[in-house]
């Protein structure tokens, strides 16, 4: 048995997702005729309580759209140094959309008004990029499962209100954040103008994310989603089971995050670690102590069959999900604590 805790990627479907999937009524949905894409697509803007909401095979496909939805060639947008649109999406921003990034120097991924409000280019000075879209990411991957103060979030939006600037939510753990902090969806459906939100991380489906929007701005995303090539065709079989994760795998992520809590306080005792980051979510990033390397440590939890990532700069990366049970737990806790 291979305890996987590299991502809360990894998941297979359940026995119910799997029958959620063989009962779905499918057509075609690039002629919009999956009834059961149409359900989740209503079912997640409403969720938010915004217009429109399409959707996609990955959530980088999504967070691509909703930047050339946001921006024109040679624009510039602001984001976190760690953020996902800038480091994991091959470098689509600029490839895609043809737009630079100002990157930020947030804190665990998160970056706060006053960053971005020193970030924006003045719009009459025409020898920089013009900046018109902020990109937030809740929680952050990099940042270790990271949670935004909403109030910070609010301060964000007033900044881009009062610059013209588009806001957009990298919100593929965004289920963590709000089972995490109790919050309400609908709050992020007022004060964003584009949200993605993933299928196939905690919630646990094979493929999807969907992104939700103000109707404006949504306007031109099903022609962006063809020209990524992202038009599916019977994909009704992968909306039943973002539908059936909906309705049972969202109040169960207190789960994930109980057990990277008590994974990051075992590793608080291991004499060989030398820092545990906050553990909000489903995420613990750790750091060794100089004497062990990353690698040997990694070969040998591989050789115990269990499964990390390194982040890069020593950070190492454990994420809990559906997959990873009560007796995994056991095992991982023990082995963490006998290794020496
Ligand atoms: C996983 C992830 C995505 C989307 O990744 P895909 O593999 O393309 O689905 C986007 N943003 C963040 C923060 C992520 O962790």
């Amino acid at each position: 048995m291979t305890i996987d805790l590299r991502s809360d990627t990894v998941t297979k479907p359940t026995e119910g997702m799997l029958r959620a999937i063989m009962n779905a009524e499918t057509g075609d949905d690039v002629y919009k005729e999956d009834p059961t894409v149409n359900e989740l697509e209503r079912r997640v803007a409403d969720f938010f309580g915004m217009h429109t909401a399409l959707f996609f095979p990955t959530g980088s496909m999504a967070n691509q759209a909703a930047i050339k939805l946001h921006t024109q060639p040679g624009e510039q947008l602001i984001c976190d140094k760690w953020a996902h649109v800038y480091n994991y999406e091959g470098g689509g921003v600029s490839f895609n959309s043809g737009v630079s990034c100002k990157l930020v120097d947030g804190t665990r991924g998160m970056i706060t008004a006053k960053q971005v409000d020193e970030s924006i280019n003045p719009p009459d000075f025409y020898h920089s990029p013009l900046t018109t879209l902020v990109c937030l990411e809740n929680t952050t991957n990099k940042g270790g499962g990271a949670c935004y103060d909403f109030a910070e979030i609010e301060k964000i939006k007033a900044v881009c209100d009062a610059n013209g600037l588009g806001l957009h939510l990298d919100g593929a753990r965004l289920m963590n954040a709000l089972v995490a902090k109790n919050e309400d969806a609908k709050d992020y459906g007022k004060i964003f103008d584009t949200i993605s939100l993933c299928f196939s991380k905690g919630l646990g489906t094979p493929l999807g994310t969907v992104l939700a929007g103000r109707e404006e701005v949504m306007e031109n995303a099903i022609r962006i989603r063809k020209v990524l090539g992202g038009g599916m065709r019977q994909i009704g079989f992968m909306a039943a089971a973002g539908l059936y994760a909906l309705d049972h795998h969202v109040d169960r992520l207190a789960e994930d995050h109980k057990k990277a809590k008590e994974l990051a306080e075992t590793l608080k005792n291991c004499s060989y670690v030398s820092k545990v980051e906050p553990t909000e979510t489903n995420i613990v990033i750790f750091y060794l102590s100089e004497e062990i390397s990353e690698e040997t440590f990694m070969d040998e939890m591989e050789a115990k069959n269990i499964r990390l990532s390194n982040m890069g700069q020593g950070k190492l990366r454990m994420v809990t999900h559906l997959d990873y049970t009560d007796t995994m737990h056991d095992i991982v806790c023990a082995e963490l604590l006998g290794y020496a």
